[in-house]
Parts: C-alpha cells; sequence; structure tokens
C-alpha cells in the first residue's frame, strides 16, 4: 500500500449506521466494504473469550443472542458522563472493559479500514460528522476517538452543515436560510441554517432523541398483532422476545416497502404454533398508523423558527435527511407544516455522509476545480415570440440540471420553428449572447396547433444539450453546445451581470410593452373576425364602439411613444367593449348547433 497523505475521509458516525467516503478523481463517492455494503450498522460485539471485538453486521446479527455484549447506539452515551441523559442501554460499558469513545473508536477504525481496502492505500486524516446539538464535551469526545482509530481529524462537522453540502446548497446567496429535517431511525433534529460570509451559521436546533422509524415500527408491529390476535389474548408487548422481535423486523419491512408500494403481505409461517401470520397492509393502513407519530415532528419545528425568530416564509429551502422521510407521508407532513415542498433531490440516508465527503474534497484541495465549474454561471434560455428572452435554467443552477417547456407556432400554416439558444441575463433576446441554433421542422396546421418541447439538460461536465421534440409526431431534434453553456470567464459573467442590473429598467419596459402588443395583435383579428360574424345581429351603435375601440389600439401600437400603459387601456376598453359581441356570437353558436339536431 501507498500512503495516501493527500486523502482525507468523510465520516457520517450514526446513531444507527455509519457512512465513509472519499472524493476520487473530483467526485464524491461513499465506499463499500467488502460485501458491496455502503452501509456499516454502529455495532460493536464483545465476545467473551479474548477474541477481537467484531464491528458493523456481524456485531448487530449478534445483539438478539447476546444483548449484554453488544454494543449499539453508543453515540447516545458519548461525551456524557455516567447518569447523563435518561437513555438506558440494554449493556455495560464498565463490564464489557470498555468506553463511549472506545466503541466509537473501533467504528472508526472499521470504517478506515473499509476505505483503506477500497482505495489501496493508507489513510491517516477524517472530517466527521456530529448533531448540531453535540456540545464541547461530546464533540471533544468524537475527536479523540477519531485520534484513537489512528486519524487526524480535521474537522469537526455539524451533521444538518453536511447535509445541505450534499443538497449542493454551499452554492447558495448570503443570508440564505434553510431548515434541515432529519428523521431516522431513532431520533429527530431540526436545525436551521443561514449562509453567513459563505459558511452555514447554525440559528437554531430542536428534536426529540426518542422519535424516529424504530417507534414507528412498534406502532406498525402492535397493529399487525391486532389483525392477527383477533381474541385480543395478550398485548404485543407481552409476547416473548422471538416472536417480538420476528413482528418488529417484518413491520420496518413492510414499512419501507410501503414507501414505494400501495399494499405489502406480512407473512410469518407457523408464529405461533401451527398458525401461520398472514396480514395485509396497506398505505392508507400505515398512514392512518403514522400520521400522529409525523405529526410529533411539527412542535420542534416551530420552536426552532420561533428561536431563530424567523416566520415560515423566511426559510428558502427545506431538505430532508434520514430514511425515514422516505415516507410520503412524512414528506405531505413537511410540506403542511414548511408550506413548500421539500427538497427531495438527495438520497436522505446518505446526504450527511456525502456532505462529509464533499467537506474532506475541498478541506484537501481536490473538489475546488469541480465546485466551481458545479453551477451555471448565467441563465440559458432560448428567444420567444417577439424577440424576448425565455429562461430555461436560471443562473446559479447546480449541475447537473434538466428543464423544458412546451412552444407553440404564433403563425397559421408556420411549418418549422428556429430555436436561438441565448445565454445572459438580459430581457431581449438580442442583447444576450447566442450559443446555437437549430430549426425544428413540423407539420404546418392553425396558429398553437404545434407542440413542440424544448429540453435542456446540462451533464456534470457542462455539456448543453437541447433536445427539441415535435410531440405530435414524436420527431426528436438535438443540438449539443460543448463548455461554453458553463465555461465563461467571470470578467464576461461580471459584465452581463452589471449590464442586466444598469438596463434594468429599459429592459423591463421593453419587455412590458412587447407583451402587451403581443396581446394587443392577437386582440385586434380576432375583433375583426367576430364582427364579420355577427353581420347584422349586433347594434349599430355597439359596432361603432368596437370598431372605435380597435382603432384606438391600432394607433397606440403604431405610436413610436411605445407606452405599455395606453396600451394597456386601449386593450382592456376593446375588451370591455366586445363583452356583447361575445354574447351574441355564443347564441349564434348555439341555435346553429339546436338547428343542426332539428331541435329548433
Ligand atoms: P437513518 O437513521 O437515517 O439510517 O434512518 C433509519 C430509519 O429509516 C429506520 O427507521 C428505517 O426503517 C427507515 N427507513 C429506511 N428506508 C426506508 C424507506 N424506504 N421507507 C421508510 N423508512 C425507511
Amino acid at each position: 500500500m501507498t500512503e495516501g497523505d493527500s486523502l482525507i475521509l468523510g465520516i457520517d458516525l450514526g446513531t444507527t449506521n455509519s457512512l465513509v467516503g472519499v472524493v476520487d478523481s473530483g467526485l464524491p463517492i461513499l465506499l463499500a466494504d467488502e460485501h458491496g455494503s455502503r452501509i456499516t450498522p454502529s455495532a460493536v460485539y464483545f465476545p467473551m473469550s479474548e477474541g477481537a471485538p467484531v464491528v458493523g453486521a456481524a456485531a448487530l446479527r449478534q445483539r438478539a443472542v447476546d444483548p449484554a455484549r453488544t454494543v449499539t447506539s453508543v453515540k447516545r452515551l458519548i461525551g456524557r458522563r455516567p447518569g447523563e441523559g435518561d437513555w438506558v442501554p440494554p449493556y455495560r460499558l464498565g463490564e464489557l472493559g470498555t468506553s463511549a469513545v472506545d466503541v466509537s473508536a473501533q467504528i472508526l477504525a472499521h470504517l478506515r479500514g473499509v476505505a483503506e481496502r477500497a482505495m489501496e492505500t493508507t489513510i491517516r486524516r477524517a472530517v466527521i460528522t456530529v448533531p448540531a446539538y453535540f456540545n464541547d464535551a461530546q464533540r471533544a469526545a468524537t475527536k479523540r476517538a477519531g485520534e484513537q482509530a489512528g486519524l487526524t481529524v480535521e474537522r469537526i462537522l455539524s451533521e444538518p452543515t453536511a447535509a445541505a453540502l450534499a443538497y449542493g446548497l454551499h452554492r447558495i446567496d448570503e443570508r440564505k436560510k434553510v431548515a434541515v429535517y432529519d428523521l431516522g431511525g431513532g431520533t429527530f433534529d431540526l436545525s436551521i441554517l443561514e449562509m453567513r460570509d459563505g459558511v452555514f451559521q447554525v440559528l437554531a436546533t430542536a428534536g426529540d432523541t426518542e422519535l424516529g422509524g424504530d417507534d414507528l415500527d412498534r406502532l406498525l408491529a402492535e397493529w399487525i398483532w391486532a389483525q392477527f390476535d383477533v381474541g385480543g389474548r395478550s398485548g404485543f408487548h407481552e409476547l416473548p422476545a422471538v416472536p417480538r422481535a420476528r413482528l418488529l423486523e417484518a413491520a420496518e419491512e413492510a414499512k419501507k416497502r410501503l414507501s414505494s408500494s400501495e399494499s405489502h403481505t406480512v407473512e410469518l409461517p407457523f408464529f405461533e404454533a401451527q398458525r401461520n401470520l398472514h396480514v395485509v397492509i396497506t398505505r392508507a393502513d400505515l398512514e392512518r398508523i403514522a400520521r400522529p407519530w409525523a405529526e410529533r415532528t411539527r412542535t420542534h419545528c416551530l420552536r426552532a423558527l420561533t428561536d431563530a425568530k424567523l416566520a415560515i416564509g423566511d426559510l428558502d429551502e427545506v431538505i430532508l435527511v434520514g430514511g425515514s422521510t422516505r415516507i410520503p407521508l412524512v414528506r405531505q407532513v413537511v410540506a403542511e407544516i414548511f408550506g413548500r415542498e421539500p427538497n427531495t433531490s438527495q438520497n436522505p440516508d446518505e446526504a450527511v455522509g456525502l456532505g462529509a465527503v464533499i467537506q474532506a474534497g475541498i478541506l484537501s484541495g481536490s473538489l475546488r476545480q469541480v465546485l466551481l465549474l458545479d453551477v451555471t454561471p448565467l441563465s440559458l434560455g432560448i428567444e420567444t415570440f417577439g424577440g424576448l428572452m425565455n429562461i430555461i435554467i436560471p443562473r446559479n443552477t447546480t449541475l447537473p440540471c434538466k428543464a423544458g417547456e412546451m412552444f407553440t407556432n404564433a403563425v397559421a400554416g408556420q411549418d418549422s420553428m428556429l430555436i436561438r439558444v441565448l445565454q445572459g441575463e438580459r430581457e431581449l433576446a438580442k442583447d444576450n449572447w447566442e450559443l446555437g441554433q437549430v430549426a425544428v421542422p413540423f407539420s404546418p396546421g392553425a396558429k398553437g396547433s404545434a407542440r413542440v418541447g424544448v429540453q435542456f439538460s446540462i451533464d456534470a461536465n457542462g455539456i448543453l444539450q437541447v433536445l427539441a421534440r415535435d410531440t405530435v409526431t414524436q420527431v426528436d431534434t438535438v443540438l449539443e453546445i460543448q463548455g461554453t453553456a458553463v465555461d465563461v470567464a467571470d470578467e464576461r459573467v461580471e459584465q452581463m451581470i452589471s449590464e442586466s442590473v444598469d438596463f434594468a429598467f429599459e429592459d423591463m419596459n421593453e419587455r412590458i410593452w412587447t407583451e402587451a402588443k403581443l396581446k394587443a395583435e392577437e386582440l385586434l383579428p380576432a375583433v375583426d373576425a367576430a364582427l364579420a360574424q355577427a353581420g347584422d345581429a349586433i347594434g349599430a351603435e355597439d359596432r361603432a364602439q368596437i370598431v372605435g375601440a380597435a382603432d384606438r389600439v391600432r394607433k397606440v401600437l403604431a405610436d413610436p411613444e411605445h407606452s405599455s400603459r395606453l396600451l394597456k387601456e386601449a386593450t382592456q376598453v376593446l375588451d370591455d367593449a366586445t363583452q356583447s359581441l361575445a354574447v351574441i356570437l355564443v347564441e349564434q353558436a348555439m341555435e346553429a348547433s339546436l338547428e343542426r339536431r332539428g331541435l329548433l
């Protein structure tokens, strides 16, 4: 093995599970052990004999057999003095001749081994995450555990900050505020962060160290038992340890399945004497059981907001962390609490680990380049009716990204659409930079009959692909633009942005005028056609009023003043004047239809 001095591990040392990763070839990755698993249970088994402690999944398997010698959830004890806190473990560290720091060191050494095998080098440096509410003693104890595992701890990083890094939020603007909703197996944490001077500050935290997915497993197991034990002979808690453990395991499995399916059947052969347990559970059943449990997070969210002196509307983003946030009902409750959809773009159980890796990569310098390239420096869009810029991907969007919109034809009989791909912040297409253009053919038809979907996607390498699809014929046209979409010199970006600020007023007026003009130009021929169709059905006075209003619109349109206000007023008068005309046309249409069907 060679020594990987520049490598820094990112470690999520969790209550239930831990993860380890590194930045490899510019990309943050989580590493798998020899069994292909990226998740290591935070469990250590101390065998009776002289044998070495066993860490991870193998240790967890011993828990049912030998709970007194299997240490789990040690994070609940770390940095605590004896008697502090109220969680009582089913083991005694003293009797096992160990301490919370020792056990954490065993787990960290195991994770280091996983990484060294995967990277084929020795590694001596790490970033380790801890909950935001950990005090100095708890942080120092975690650091000691790292040192005991042969690691120099370069940084102790708070978990919500790590999650925000994984969600790419370190590139958000100053003063932006983020809520991190972390619901794991045994704990719930809500943290509010604010970006200040390029780093996240934790404004407030709240939570419950006794609220997590495990509680829901118990509630579900009780429900399954009640379905099976129809006579109500005994309570779930009176069951012997082994059937109770089987039920809990089946309940967790059912819960996870129901995050993606609507129904699940729990089958436990020979559950009691000769009876097989067979219970069908639907997502609706689970949601009924889970609702009060999920609602318990609400007060903590509101408390954290109050502590941070913020209103719900002050938050710019809500992100999800922890396996239990995969439950659709939890996402719904989060949306209800915060009045906005949470960001679900990352894998919630890997977000903290990935964030630790990203922080490690930034510290070792191996990520800097990628980070610079990682957002779109300027907005990307296409030219639309009236020469306006229609933004498809706004500036500062994290890569890779994808977005699209539907467009139609402005003129009847048109058989193709020219798509000009633009970059910049100005309102008018002509003031932005053109990156390329492509003609999209479609079958000619009436105005507004074409349906062309335009999709922009930028991959991690900054290659922009523009795909235009005629959704009527399903024919695709593709244009690929290398590099230019993201690779713009800083001075040019600055110039474009300062111009967009300097000309903001003129640009906005021009856009408002163009939009009003498009509306007027659409209305005028429609009014002419309607007048012709209505014929004598419309009174002379009404007709004169409409013709007058239409003339006024034409006059304002032709006026070089380009007054959006006058145009909007004139269009409104025309719109109002045609109300009676619209009624007549509807009546005519009804009569014609009744006549056709022989009812008149
Ligand atoms: P964590 O502490 O983040 O590893 O989260 C572990 C918790 O997430 C456990 O209670 C799991 O049962 C739960 N969990 C993991 N995956 C899912 C899923 N797909 N649906 C519901 N809960 C899940």
